[in-house]
Protein backbone atom coordinates (compact mmCIF):
# COMPACT_ATOMS: atom_id res chain seq x y z
CA UNK A 1 0.00 0.00 0.00
CA UNK A 2 1.69 3.12 -0.57
CA UNK A 3 0.37 6.33 1.42
CA UNK A 4 0.26 9.48 -1.01
CA UNK A 5 -1.69 12.73 -0.85
CA UNK A 6 -0.86 16.30 -0.86
CA UNK A 7 0.02 18.82 1.75
CA UNK A 8 -0.09 22.82 2.21
CA UNK A 9 2.97 24.82 3.72
CA UNK A 10 2.22 28.25 5.19
CA UNK A 11 4.70 30.26 3.05
CA UNK A 12 3.62 34.31 2.96
CA UNK A 13 1.37 36.53 4.85
CA UNK A 14 0.95 40.20 4.02
CA UNK A 15 -1.21 43.04 6.18
CA UNK A 16 -2.94 44.28 3.12
CA UNK A 17 -3.84 47.95 3.83
CA UNK A 18 -5.48 49.65 0.74
CA UNK A 19 -8.51 46.84 0.75
CA UNK A 20 -11.87 46.91 2.52
CA UNK A 21 -13.22 43.77 3.65
CA UNK A 22 -16.37 42.71 1.30
CA UNK A 23 -18.10 41.62 5.01
CA UNK A 24 -17.74 44.29 7.43
CA UNK A 25 -16.44 47.03 5.59
CA UNK A 26 -13.62 48.06 7.20
CA UNK A 27 -10.73 49.61 5.41
CA UNK A 28 -7.03 47.81 5.89
CA UNK A 29 -8.14 44.64 7.99
CA UNK A 30 -7.93 41.94 5.59
CA UNK A 31 -4.49 39.81 5.91
CA UNK A 32 -3.37 38.18 2.81
CA UNK A 33 -1.92 34.07 3.47
CA UNK A 34 -0.22 32.22 0.44
CA UNK A 35 0.74 28.67 0.73
CA UNK A 36 2.00 25.94 -1.25
CA UNK A 37 1.16 22.36 -1.71
CA UNK A 38 3.13 19.42 -2.36
CA UNK A 39 2.56 16.00 -3.07
CA UNK A 40 3.69 13.53 -0.77
CA UNK A 41 4.25 9.87 -1.01
CA UNK A 42 4.73 7.96 3.06
CA UNK A 43 5.23 11.68 4.15
CA UNK A 44 8.18 12.51 1.95
CA UNK A 45 7.65 15.88 -0.18
CA UNK A 46 8.24 14.63 -3.79
CA UNK A 47 7.18 18.21 -5.45
CA UNK A 48 5.41 21.63 -5.50
CA UNK A 49 2.27 21.24 -7.04
CA UNK A 50 0.81 24.67 -7.55
CA UNK A 51 -0.03 27.68 -4.88
CA UNK A 52 -3.45 28.54 -2.64
CA UNK A 53 -4.18 31.35 -0.84
CA UNK A 54 -6.70 32.92 1.45
CA UNK A 55 -7.54 36.37 3.16
CA UNK A 56 -8.62 36.99 6.72
CA UNK A 57 -10.51 40.11 8.11
CA UNK A 58 -8.87 40.56 11.52
CA UNK A 59 -12.10 42.42 12.52
CA UNK A 60 -14.71 39.71 11.63
CA UNK A 61 -12.48 36.74 11.22
CA UNK A 62 -14.51 36.61 7.92
CA UNK A 63 -12.22 33.91 5.73
CA UNK A 64 -12.47 34.82 1.25
CA UNK A 65 -10.52 32.44 -0.74
CA UNK A 66 -9.19 33.12 -4.40
CA UNK A 67 -12.17 32.43 -5.87
CA UNK A 68 -13.76 34.99 -3.29
CA UNK A 69 -11.36 37.87 -3.29
CA UNK A 70 -12.74 40.93 -4.92
CA UNK A 71 -10.38 42.24 -7.38
CA UNK A 72 -8.31 44.88 -5.67
CA UNK A 73 -7.58 42.16 -3.01
CA UNK A 74 -6.83 39.18 -5.81
CA UNK A 75 -4.45 41.65 -7.10
CA UNK A 76 -3.03 42.54 -3.85
CA UNK A 77 -2.93 38.59 -3.41
CA UNK A 78 -1.40 37.52 -6.95
CA UNK A 79 1.66 40.29 -6.38
CA UNK A 80 2.29 38.64 -2.51
CA UNK A 81 1.84 34.62 -4.38
CA UNK A 82 4.60 35.80 -7.11
CA UNK A 83 6.86 36.97 -4.84
CA UNK A 84 6.67 34.43 -2.28
CA UNK A 85 9.17 31.33 -2.84
CA UNK A 86 8.31 27.83 -1.23
CA UNK A 87 10.79 25.77 1.10
CA UNK A 88 13.54 23.77 -0.95
CA UNK A 89 12.68 20.74 1.07
CA UNK A 90 9.43 20.52 -1.09
CA UNK A 91 11.71 19.03 -3.30
CA UNK A 92 13.29 15.91 -1.96
CA UNK A 93 11.88 13.37 -3.22
CA UNK A 94 12.30 14.86 -6.60
CA UNK A 95 16.23 15.47 -5.11
CA UNK A 96 15.84 11.51 -4.00
CA UNK A 97 14.52 10.34 -7.82
CA UNK A 98 17.17 12.17 -9.39
CA UNK A 99 20.05 11.09 -7.33
CA UNK A 100 19.13 7.22 -7.64
CA UNK A 101 18.42 7.55 -11.53
CA UNK A 102 22.69 9.12 -11.47
CA UNK A 103 22.87 6.57 -9.58
CA UNK A 104 21.84 3.85 -11.31
CA UNK A 105 23.20 5.23 -14.59
CA UNK A 106 26.77 5.00 -12.68
CA UNK A 107 26.57 1.42 -11.20
CA UNK A 108 25.27 -0.21 -14.66
CA UNK A 109 28.18 1.44 -16.56
CA UNK A 110 31.15 -0.64 -17.11
CA UNK A 111 34.45 1.04 -15.89
ZN1 LIG B 1 -14.34 42.11 8.09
Amino acid sequence: MIIYGSKAVYISSKQSTTSICPSCGTQGSLKLFVFRRHAHIFWIPMFPIGKKGMSQCQHCKNVLHTKEMPVSVRKEYDVLKNKAKGPIWQFTGLGMLIVMIIWAFISTRNF
